[in-house]
This record gives structure tokens, sequence and C-alpha cells, in this order.
């Protein structure tokens, strides 16, 4: 039941490349209906979930301008594949039976709404799971600046940051086995300590506004669940 969690409200920021499971190109799946079903035991507890789908699995502005591309335009083609994105886990959702709802920065009449802050909490409040689309709508932002921006504008009570690894570390612990993890850092700190847990601009928003960031493993089965909870998993990042 609801008293159980520590949040009430949620914002979940999964990665496009989090979608590709084991490929390197596109959407698994697999994992679509593995990520439905740990969201799922969220709404099951009376959790409200909001998401942000990245798109970095299919494009990224920065790589499309560094093959020669307009980086506006790359950029566009970025916040497009958002939206594929978000089709997918939509659809993984809704086969799961939790109604869920898309909102795009972007509006794109027919295919999913457009964006009202106003009626996302409203269908946050009803339980719906609410996927924002196409980032913050413009150029040179990151789907982490906008899951943060959502996050604070919705009222979450939390933005949790699904990674590969078990939270923030002093270095990449793929590339050095015994780089230290962190349970606890400021913002201040990821910002001196330059860990790029995420783009700046996403960490001044939430130090800005007091929005704690919580860094996990979406690959550990249950770990989601364990921080609504109230579990300490992975690292949080707060004043
Ligand atoms: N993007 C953008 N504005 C935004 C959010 C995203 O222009 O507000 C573009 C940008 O090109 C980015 C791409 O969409 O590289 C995909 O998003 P991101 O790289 O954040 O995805 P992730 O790394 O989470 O998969």
């Amino acid at each position: 039941s609801l008293t159980q969690s520590k949040y009430r409200r949620v914002l979940l920021k999964l990665s496009g490349e989090a979608l590709m499971g084991d490929g390197n190109f596109g959407i698994d799946p697999k994992v679509l209906n593995r990520m439905a079903l740990e969201i799922g035991q969220l709404v099951g507890i009376g959790v409200q979930v909001g998401l942000v789908v990245g798109g970095g699995n299919l494009f990224r502005g920065a790589s499309l301008q560094a093959a020669g591309m307009d980086r506006v335009t790359g950029d566009h083609m970025g916040m497009l594949a958002t939206v594929m994105n978000s089709l997918a886990m939509r659809d993984a959702l809704e086969r799961s039976n939790i109604t869920t709802r898309i909102m795009s920065a972007i509006p794109m009449s027919g295919i999913v709404e457009h964006y009202d802050r106003r009626r996302a909490i409203r269908d946050l409040r009803e339980g719906d799971v609410v996927i924002f689309c196409a980032g913050t709508g413009n150029p040179f932002f990151t789907t982490d600046s906008a899951a943060c921006l959502r996050g604070i504008e919705v009222d979450a009570d939390c933005v949790l940051k699904a990674t590969k690894v078990d939270g923030v570390f002093s270095a990449d612990p793929m590339q050095y086995p015994d780089a230290k993890k962190y349970d606890r850092l400021t913002y201040d700190e990821v910002l001196d300590k330059k860990l790029g847990v995420m783009d700046l601009t996403a960490i001044c928003l939430c130090r800005d506004h007091g929005m704690p960031v919580r860094v996990f493993n979406m690959n550990k089965a249950g770990a989601l669940t364990k921080i609504v909870l109230g579990e300490d998993e992975g690292t949080l990042i707060e004043r």
C-alpha cells in the first residue's frame, strides 16, 4: 500500500541505450517487457510514475554532427528517436495492463498528446504512467535535462536515473574494477569531482530546485521497488 512507500511520485529516466539490450542499435522487446514489469511493481504499490526515455540507441545529435550533419537537425532526429522509444515503451506497459499516456514536447497530433503540465499531474494522480517524450523540445539539451525538468515541473519526490552499473563511482567501474562507489553525494561534489553522472545542465537544475537524484542499476531485478520502499540502493545525490 501507499503507506509503506517512501515516494509518492517519481520521475524515472531510462536511457535509449538501455533499450538495446545486448544489441548495438534499436530496441529489444525483451528488455521493454522487463522494464514494464519493474515499473508495474511501482504502480502496484501506488507510486505515481513519470517516465522519460532517451534516444541514444537510435540517434544522438552530437554523433550526427561528428559525422558531418547540422547539429540542430541531428538534435531534432534525436528527439524524434525518443518518441519512437516511448511508443515502444507504452506498448510494453499496456501489454502488462498498465495504463500509459505519452506527452510530447513537440506537438505530434494523432500519435501522441502535446505536453500539458496540469494534465500530466492529473493523469499521474489517477495512476497512469505518463511518458514525457521529445526531450525538452529544444536542441542542445539532453533527455537527462528533460527528466529533471519534468520531474521538477510535476513535483516528483525524486528523479531516478537508471544505468547499467550500481550507482556513481569514482571512475568507470567497467574499466577500473577497484573504482569506489558513492552511497551519497552532494550536487557540488558531483560538479567538483567532474563525475559524469548527468550533464551539467541537468545537475544544476536539480541543485537549484532541490530535486534529489538517485542513480541505480536497472538490470538488477527489484532495485527500483527497493528504492521507492526507502532502501539504500545506488547513489543518492542531494544537498
Ligand atoms: N535531444 C535534444 N533535446 C532534448 C533531448 C534530447 O536535442 O531536450 C536530442 C539530442 O540530440 C540527444 C538525443 O536527442 O543526443 C537523444 O537523447 P539522449 O542523448 O539524452 O538519449 P540517451 O543518452 O538517454 O539515450
